[in-house]
């Protein structure tokens, strides 16, 4: 009853910091405009704490089962949802941009310097062969170095495996990693007492140095991806409700600090350690969580699938330049492939934008407008990232006959409504 209290206390002094947070950045621009360093330094103390929590969860999740086979079937499962779940985000994405078209008539300047900012955006093209070989680390320490998640999950796998056989020795790991993990659960609850504060200058920072003004022109685009994110998270949570016959709502009752986290820093990363934990409080075991959760973090972002698809024909229709339904096919096929390689932090679903729209020959400059108000889209996209990843997580843990019904609600009971 008390902790549940004090969960109930968080979740609405994360609500109060984002609150309060737009209000100080509306009133007080300037001041607010400054307050980034504030959110940056939340932001850095829960990214310090992802890799040694991913590392030590992973070995115990996957030394727990120590069998290849079960692994790839895990990984295949979560490969088809996510597959089916970004192919449905990228289909939302075109329908609505077509349908409402919030690029006809849009007009306006285009910041100064966002131009040679886009351009050299455009540049970083993703090479799909160079993408897939760099998911082989030749140096753990050194991808740990760089948080490079994928890397971590790889050369975790065959650690995890390897420690299940040696017999004895391994169970020493096995428990030294469950310390580690326990350690950074902790950790995080240490962080997260900080996290309205954080969130309070994330938002300050957002609304304090974009500024209405300049949301207004683009406010169609705005709320054309809210609204496509509104029908595509409908349509998975309908999916994922009836595949598994667990209400959803309770989910997201379960993950809300995770989402909000997600919003006000515009970082999947930064919500990870807390949509983990509540995962896990939720009843997910802790091999699917650690497993599907950070893979989902590059081959599942949802919301910024959806924007890549909605934000380049947005891009198109600034210019009036019509592209057909093969068009518009063939684009949807490039992005279904170079969305992958987004990574759970600000801005990076632009550089995709900004390479698919320049090599479908549309004007950099277009990529240029979008820049503008590309934080508030971030938050938007980021939202729908971690939602559709812990969705992914307890659907996946559904088809390994890992968590039923009746498990999740008993789980839910206990945590989270007693
Ligand atoms: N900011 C997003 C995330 O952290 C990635 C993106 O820029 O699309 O999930």
């Amino acid at each position: 009853m008390g902790q549940s209290k004090k969960k109930m206390g968080l979740s609405t002094q994360i609500l109060l910091g984002l609150v309060i947070g737009a209000l100080f950045g509306y009133f007080f621009p300037e001041i607010g405009a400054k307050m980034k360093p504030l959110g940056d330094a939340f932001v850095r103390m829960i990214k310090m704490i992802v890799v040694p929590l991913i590392f030590s969860t992973l070995v115990i999740g996957i030394a727990g089962t120590g069998d290849f086979k079960k692994l790839g079937r895990l990984g295949g499962k979560a490969i088809i949802w996510f597959e089916a779940a970004t192919t449905v985000a990228l289909a939302v994405g075109l329908i609505v941009v077509n349908f409402v078209q919030p690029g006809i008539g849009v007009d306006m300047p285009i910041p100064a310097d966002a131009s040679a900012q886009a351009a050299a955006t455009a540049k970083k093209t993703i090479d799909m062969g160079e993408y897939l070989l760099h998911i082989i680390p030749t140096n753990i320490v050194d991808a740990c170095a760089r948080n490079d998640m994928l890397q971590i999950i790889f050369f975790t796998c065959f650690f995890g495996v390897g420690v299940a056989h040696i017999g004895k020795d391994g169970e020493t790991i096995v428990n030294m990693c469950r310390s580690i993990a326990e350690t950074m659960f902790k950790v995080t609850h240490y962080v997260m007492k900080l996290a309205p504060i954080g969130i309070f200058a994330m938002i300050s920072y957002t609304v304090g140095s974009f500024g209405v003004a300049m949301l207004i022109p683009l406010g169609k685009l705005i709320l054309s991806l809210v609204g496509a994110a509104i029908i595509f998270l409908a349509i998975l949570l309908t999916c994922a409700s009836l595949i598994t016959g667990i209400n959803f709502l309770h989910v997201v009752t379960g993950v809300k600090e995770a989402l909000l986290l997600a919003f006000s820093t515009a970082s999947s990363e930064a919500a990870l350690p807390i949509a983990m934990q509540r995962l896990e409080q939720l009843g997910v075991p802790k091999n699917i969580v650690t497993f599907v959760m950070p893979t989902g973090y590059s081959f599942n972002l949802d919301g910024s699938t959806l924007y890549s698809s909605l934000t380049v024909i947005f891009i198109a229709q600034i210019y009036g330049i019509e592209l057909s339904l093969g068009e518009q096919l063939l684009m949807m096929l490039t992005l279904m492939l170079s969305t992958k390689g987004i990574a759970g932090v600000p801005g990076a679903g632009f550089i995709v934008v900004a390479a698919t729209a320049t090599a479908f020959g549309l004007p950099a400059d277009g990529v240029a407008i979008v820049l503008g108000v590309d934080r508030i889209l971030d938050m938007i996209r980021t939202f729908c990232n971690v939602f559709g990843n812990c969705v992914a997580t307890v659907v996946v843990a559904h088809w390994e006959k890992d968590l039923t019904k009746e498990s999740f609600n008993e789980a839910y009971q206990k945590n989270f409504n007693s």
